[in-house]
């Protein structure tokens, strides 16, 4: 039976082998990983998964495509979670986990700021993403991708564009050119010294308008003082400072009184 491909859940199944191949020689499964598929759709990348994998949880929130894979050839190998991912609660899988997924592109960015809480529990992600986000994921200051985005994942991740993947190794093909990336959680000392809450939210006021000045997209957020005590010039614009000078920013404001 065939598969009327579903818009609304961004898919777009992965036909060409030798892609599946590449991503498999990066990933590297080895039978003893506990591994996670995001949305496994028709079982491109699972098929190839489970030639090195005794067993695989798979989170799919299409009916007929979990329907599908509850009867297919893998069904004894799989353990098929049917929900939103964006619903699913990663921490009922035992760490070290590795999350795997050709991400439906319409909710990428939710899909990744979800997992940031679950870093400490996860040992790398392989993702299938528009390369225009993955160029955005692995910006440096001063680049014109560099952004909110940026700056959230690279002070949690370190990460890689491994390589990009053409409109035509799918059906259907999307309108934009796809990447794969490897994110690799930082050591937890690292992550667990942010203080995520102020974090996020110094981020988000500095690239609220990303050509002003942070003097003023940080007024009522960051005091002078405060911006100066870190080494963060006002006259700077967001998209000169590094993830660690935003990191420096956040602890000098958590531990002013009254802030953070
Ligand atoms: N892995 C398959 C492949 O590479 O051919 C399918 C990839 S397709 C881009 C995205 C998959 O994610 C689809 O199977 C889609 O049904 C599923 N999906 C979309 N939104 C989802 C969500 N919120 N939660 C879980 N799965 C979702």
């Amino acid at each position: 039976m065939t598969h009327q491909a579903r818009k609304r859940f961004g898919q777009h199944f992965l036909t060409d082998q030798n892609i599946l191949a590449e991503l498999l020689g990066e990933m590297r499964p080895k039978p003893t990983d506990r591994v996670l598929e995001i949305g496994p759709g028709l079982g491109a990348l699972t098929a190839w998964l489970l030639k090195a994998l005794p067993h695989l949880h798979v989170v799919e929130i299409d009916r007929d495509l979990a329907q599908r894979l509850r009867t297919g050839p893998w069904k004894d190998k799989l353990t098929i979670h049917e929900v939103d991912v964006l619903k699913f609660d990663f921490s009922q899988l035992d760490a070290p986990l590795r999350v795997v997924g050709n991400l439906p592109y319409n909710i990428s960015s939710p899909i990744l700021f979800a997992l940031l809480d679950h870093a400490d529990r996860v040992q790398d992600q392989h993702f299938m993403l528009q390369k225009e986000v993955i160029d955005r994921m692995v910006a440096k200051p001063k680049e014109a991708a560099y952004g909110r985005l940026s700056v959230m994942l690279q002070a949690y991740y370190d990460m890689e564009h491994l390589f990009d993947v053409p409109p035509e190794c799918f059906d259907p093909p999307p309108r934009v050119m796809s990447a794969i990336v490897r994110m690799v959680p930082k050591a937890a000392q690292e992550r667990q010294a942010i203080e995520h809450r102020t974090f996020a939210k110094v981020v988000s006021a500095a690239f609220s308008q990303r050509r002003k000045m942070l003097r003023n997209t940080w007024a009522g957020v960051v005091p002078s003082d405060v911006a100066h005590a870190a080494g963060v010039e006002l006259t700077c614009r967001a998209e000169e400072i590094a993830p660690e000078q935003f990191l420096a920013v956040a602890r000098a404001l958590a531990s002013t009184p009254a802030a953070g």
